[in-house]
């Protein structure tokens, strides 16, 4: 069969959802028994999001061949089977970046080079490269109509409808019906502005996605049909929810995956969703009460930063029936008296989670001190263990200034060093240890516990490293390193074998974590959090 395209583009505002909109419907597509895959297409210039500040653009999402690239890709691997890699990300700079080397290469026989066609042809080729072996690719369009760096790509994909058929493609635009209070109705004016501006490139929606708080009644249902050049049964209400793991329920409930089928002419399949809907109920209604996680971090106002993460402890109270609630505490505020207790006292655990930078460090060495000390179970994620590491080298080991040479590049004591092949090399972009390593966990340690098996593979994103000159002294006093690589070659992760849980990686565990198979580390983590609570009691 060959392979047909759901292209979905936002309206009215950003943030609206797109991402779990596509895997949503991904989700649903896979119920029914097609093999999906998903796509996004970034307008903005970088080449990838790699260099950019979480507080712009949330996470670094870090794909197994190790590319840094959308947080809604982890979505998509979250609620499909999908493996994304480099293909399932293109931005304009990575679009601009291969035509402006096609050119100097003389490619484009002296031809001169434009928008229309040779960027938009890119962009076509961008998408088509992925589309082998799946009935149903999804791709979604980032940004929102009427900005002026995506029109390069709603004109790629106006010509993309045009060459494939109208029974191979179809457009769904997400957009924005707000309930205005003051007149108590539901407006459909931004709706209307949006389908105008898409349909005067070209592209005539056939689905919209409304997203709104309340179910649309038929009557507004019937108004945006009219002005908006849908059928009414193609308006689908897409309804705040508690978790985000029941939009595809809503969606389903409206109808949308057979409008799908109907509009791109598939076969007719049963779905199956009786494992999600399970884990939807658990989620929702947990039997095991809730535990509170402390987040130690730097970005922690703005919790678009640690998503995955903030998801895969969603998984791991899944895995424990209980529920998560995460206590974000800015590292930064954590100096002054008493400020320490305060924000930790009422956690069951604590967890300091990947950065960069030496902002708030002090706070999270503090922090896992305070852990280590008192026995409350603590996870450390890249930059967690790096700082567990430190706090180790300065508090047991009594070397004072130890320190990362990331902070302190003058520091005595370099506990944490940079990547032996990263020395002299300055550039930020996409240099790091990146993407999946496989590693070999000792027997008998938390991690061996929580994964069942020795050997595994997780994925990386750091330039610093643990540096080994100064294991033999800390692994005497009490620390051990319970996961390599194979060849010895990397600390990948550290225990405390005498505390109840204390375990750090040097990898991303989070970027592995799904609902439906929660990460075996969340999963001893919050395990961990709900035996700390019982003697709490
Ligand atoms: N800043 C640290 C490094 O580059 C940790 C990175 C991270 O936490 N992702 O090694």
């Amino acid at each position: 069969m060959a392979t047909k395209y759901i292209f979905i583009t936002g309206g009215v505002v950003s943030s609206l959802g797109k991402g779990l909109a596509a895997a949503s419907i991904g989700r649903l597509m896979e119920a029914r028994g097609f093999s999906v895959t998903l796509q996004k297409l970034d307008p903005y210039l970088n080449v990838d999001p790699g260099t950019m500040s979480p507080f712009q653009h949330g996470e670094v999402y870090v794909t197994e061949d190790g590319v840094e690239s959308d947080l809604d890709l982890g979505h998509y691997e979250r609620f499909t089977s999908t493996v994304c890699t480099r293909d399932n990300n293109f931005t304009s700079g990575k679009i601009y970046e291969s035509v402006i080397s096609k050119e100097r290469r003389g490619d484009y026989l002296g031809g001169t080079v434009q928008v229309i066609p040779h960027v938009t042809d890119e962009i076509k080729s961008a998408i088509r490269k992925i589309s082998k072996g799946h009935d149903i690719q999804i791709v979604e369009i980032g940004g929102t109509v009427g900005d002026i760096e995506s029109l390069p790509f709603l004109e790629a994909i106006r010509q993309f409808r045009l060459e494939s058929g109208r029974n191979d493609a179809v457009f769904v635009h997400l957009t924005l019906v707000p309930y205005i209070g003051a007149a108590g109705e539901l407006k459909t004016k931004p709706t209307q502005h949006s389908v105008r501006d898409l349909r005067a490139i070209g592209i005539q929606p056939d689905i919209l996605m409304c997203r709104t708080d309340r179910f649309i009644p038929k009557e507004i249902k019937k108004k945006i049909a009219l002005f908006c050049n849908v059928p009414e049964e193609a308006v689908i209400t897409a309804k705040d929810v508690e978790t985000i793991y029941e939009v595809p329920l809503v969606l389903a409930k409206e109808g949308l995956d057979a409008i799908l089928l109907k509009l791109l002419d598939l076969p007719y399949r049963d779905k199956n969703m009786d494992d999600w809907v399970q884990m939807v109920e658990k989620a929702r209604h947990p039997k095991d009460g809730e535990v509170i996680v402390g987040i130690v971090g730097k970005y922690v106002t703005y919790e678009d930063s640690y998503k995955s993460l903030n998801e895969a402890l969603t998984h791991g109270g899944i895995a424990n029936d209980t529920r998560v609630k995460l206590r974000w505490i800015e590292a930064d505020n954590l100096g002054g008296d008493g400020a320490l207790e305060e924000a930790i006292g009422p956690c069951h655990g604590i967890l300091v989670p990947g950065g960069f930078g030496i902002r708030g460090v002090a706070g999270m060495l503090e922090a896992i001190r305070h852990a280590r000390e008192r026995r409350i179970p603590f996870f450390g994620i890249c930059l967690g263990l790096q700082c567990a590491v430190i706090e180790f080298a300065r508090n047991v080991c009594g070397l004072k200034e130890a320190d990362s040479a990331e902070f302190t590049p003058a520091t005595p004591h370099p506990v944490i060093y940079k990547l032996r092949e990263l020395e002299g090399v300055e550039e930020l972009g996409g240099n790091m240890r990146l993407g999946k390593w496989p590693c070999i966990l000792e027997a008998g340690s938390f991690a061996y516990q929580a994964y069942g098996r020795s050997e595994i593979s997780e994925r990386h994103r750091h330039r610093y490293e643990v540096n080994r000159a100064y294991l033999e002294d800390m692994t005497r006093r009490g620390l051990r390193v319970s996961g390599q690589t194979p060849d010895r070659r990397f600390v990948e992760i550290v225990e405390i074998p005498e505390h109840p849980y204390f375990l750090s990686c040097q990898f991303h565990p989070e970027f592995k974590s799904k609902p439906m198979l929660p990460h075996p580390l969340f999963r001893s983590f919050i395990g961990a959090c709900k035996r700390y609570r019982q003697t709490q009691r």
